[in-house]
Parts: C-alpha cells; sequence; structure tokens
C-alpha cells in the first residue's frame, strides 16, 4: 500500500469508530480529499483507492487539476474563498460550492451555471465564532443569504459549512448543528484533520481532510489568487 491509500483507509477506519461512538451511520458521512496543494500524482494515488471526492481552494489550481483529471469522473468541491472574477470556472467545474458567503458570487455562479449540468450545490460558509479574519457571514446575516439563494434557479442550497476557531470547536460544531436544525437542511460540512470527531460528533456529513490524508503541505500556496 502507499502513503495516500493506506492513510485513507485509516481515515475511513477513524470515520467509522466516530459514527459508531456518537450514534450515527458512517454512510451518512462523506470524506472530502482536500488536495489543495498537492500534485495530480497525489490526486491520481487517492483517485485509485477508492476516492472520489476532492476539495480545492485556489481557482485556477482547481481548473488545471480539473482539466488535466478530466476524464475520470472526479467529483470536485470548491472550499476556498471565491473572487467574484473567477466565478465561471468554479460554475463550469465543480459540483459543489461550500464556501458560499456573498449574495454577489451567487449570483454570478447561478448566471454562469453551464445549462447542460444540473444545479450547482452550495454550502453558505458561516463564520461562527464571528472572527475577524476569517469569511463565512455571521447568523445574523445568514437568513438574507439564504433567501437569495433560494431564489436562483442554478444553485441548490445543501447546508452549511464552518472553519471553527481552534479555541472551542466543539462549541461552534453544536453552534452549526443547531443552525442546520433550524434552517432544515440536511448537509454540515465541518470537520479537518485535527478536529474531526468533535464534527462528527456533531452531526457532520462532509468532513475535509487534507493533511492526514496526503501529508504536511508545502507553505507556498499560489500567489495568484
Ligand atoms: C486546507 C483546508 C482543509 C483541510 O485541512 P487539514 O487540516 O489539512 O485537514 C479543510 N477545509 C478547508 C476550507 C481548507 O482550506
Amino acid at each position: 500500500m502507499t502513503n495516500i491509500s493506506h492513510n485513507l483507509a485509516q481515515i475511513h477506519q477513524l470515520i467509522e469508530q466516530a459514527a459508531h461512538k456518537h450514534h450515527r451511520a458512517s454512510s451518512d458521512i462523506l470524506l472530502l480529499a482536500v488536495s489543495k496543494v498537492q500534485p495530480i500524482s497525489a490526486l491520481e494515488e487517492a483517485y485509485n483507492a477508492g476516492q472520489r471526492h476532492f476539495g480545492e481552494n485556489y481557482v485556477q489550481e482547481l481548473e488545471q487539476k480539473a482539466t488535466a483529471l478530466g476524464n475520470l469522473g472526479i467529483i470536485w468541491h470548491f472550499i476556498g474563498p471565491i473572487q467574484s472574477n473567477k466565478t465561471r470556472i468554479v460554475a463550469e467545474h465543480c459540483h459543489w460550492v461550500h464556501s458560499l458567503d456573498r449574495e454577489k458570487v451567487a449570483k454570478r455562479l447561478s448566471d454562469q451555471r453551464p445549462a447542460h449540468l444540473p444545479p450547482l450545490q452550495v454550502c453558505i460558509q458561516v463564520n461562527i465564532d464571528n472572527e475577524e479574519t476569517k469569511s463565512g457571514v455571521s447568523t445574523c446575516e445568514l437568513p438574507a443569504l439564504v433567501s437569495a439563494i433560494e431564489q436562483l434557479p442554478n444553485l441548490k442550497l445543501r447546508g452549511f459549512m464552518a472553519i471553527p476557531s481552534k479555541a472551542a470547536p466543539k462549541a461552534a460544531f453544536q453552534a452549526m448543528q443547531a443552525l442546520a436544525q433550524q434552517y432544515q437542511l440536511q448537509t454540515l460540512s465541518m470537520g479537518m484533520s485535527a478536529d474531526m470527531e468533535d464534527a462528527i460528533a456533531a452531526g457532520s456529513t462532509i468532513v475535509r481532510i487534507g493533511t492526514a490524508l496526503f501529508g504536511p503541505r508545502q507553505a507556498a500556496a499560489q500567489s495568484s489568487q
């Protein structure tokens, strides 16, 4: 087994254990492989070990990878900040966007979604700890963005995403769970390599795992964003 396939098997096992411990079905939890900054060969390795959902943070990198791996039937998720002048690439290549936090971007994604593709599945990113430096809407801004997205023909609102502060992730995950219940939405994108179990305990349905799967990232990400 390669490292990546070994890691993948181990993560599936951890998901299994966490689900069992918290009385959930592991089949309700999707493992999203966060492949930002990783070379194409790493994605291929994960793909060959059975991984189908990949998450990218940078538009240019997403475009390169989606084009290079276009024949594999990968399901691409966009999880990084989206500038409004980069929406077309996301609308054309992705199946999911987790990081939606502006009406302007939502409108452009809907307008630019190619007609032959199903609606883009989206999660609103919530800045659940109200951190100044973080993307995402506050819970006060949430109702307006939810109703704006629900009006857009080529977007399908599935749920919410959060990146809680390291200080108290459990409380933040629970607050996210309450929000999903309040809005009657099924998808909760939360939990990364370091806090996956707490996220699963609070009802996460998509865990976004990078480091635990691919190993540490090179420090330098893209500068052209
Ligand atoms: C990089 C990233 C991840 C993965 O983080 P790891 O700690 O490497 O698992 C998850 N979600 C988002 C939004 C990211 O940017």
